[in-house]
């Protein structure tokens, strides 16, 4: 046993994931806090599944520490009061006003991309294309092709789409993994169709109400 860390990992995202303990040191001898009088701490872990660095800030009565005698979750930890990890998370973009079933694949694709998991994120963006096929052509039939064939969207828009099409099966297909490459350019083309068909309609809209 040792001093853990199990928290979402700011980096890739992972949820209730484990750190493993780096480093512990009192960075300032006395302070006042909620606590009263007591000593500032700060410990660094890194992520075990994309191994990035992330730093607790903590108050303690304790005026050492031992990492030997110190063990399990450092959030749950009595001696430690944490107060802050950082980084913070950067806050995920999602196109506006598309419907939230839509949205809360999207984020499942964000989430694989961030944690560099590159066919699980293009994969994930395409089904985002697929369910915004169906939710436009709810009576349409065929395949995922013949759907985007049949949207009300320019000509560049449907090439885009069967492009994100063609990264998302070689994705699920292949024999070799995707790159980074592939799977950045499957989030940009999906943020654009998103903001395309969904965004921009709603927001013209609602400019017009106003006017
Ligand atoms: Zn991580």
């Amino acid at each position: 046993m040792a001093l853990t860390l199990v928290h979402d990992c700011p980096h890739c995202h992972s949820q209730n994931v484990g750190f493993t303990f780096a480093n512990g040191v009192q960075t300032h001898t006395t302070i006042s806090s909620s606590m009263g009088r007591c000593y500032a701490w700060s410990f660094m872990f890194t992520c075990n599944s994309c191994y990035m660095p992330v730093a607790i800030t903590c108050h303690s009565h304790m005026r050492s520490f031992d990492s030997i005698r110190t063990h399990g979750n450092i959030l749950q930890n009595g001696d430690y009061l944490a107060q802050d990890i950082f980084p913070h998370p950067e806050p995920i973009q999602i196109p506006e006003h598309i419907p939230a079933h839509i949205a809360e694949n999207y984020l499942d694709a964000e989430y694989a991309l961030k944690g560099k998991r590159w066919n699980s994120a293009a994969m994930a963006y395409r089904r985002v294309i697929e369910l915004m096929t169906k939710d436009k052509l709810p009576e349409a039939k065929g395949n995922l092709a013949d759907r985007i064939n049949k949207l009300s969207v320019t000509d560049e828009i449907k090439e885009w789409s069967h492009e994100l099409r063609f990264i998302g099966n070689d994705a699920a297909h292949d024999v070799e993994n995707l790159g980074e490459k592939d799977a950045l350019a499957a989030a940009e083309l999906t943020y654009y169709i998103l903001t395309y068909i969904y965004t921009l309609p709603t927001q013209i809209q609602l400019a017009r109400e106003k006017e």
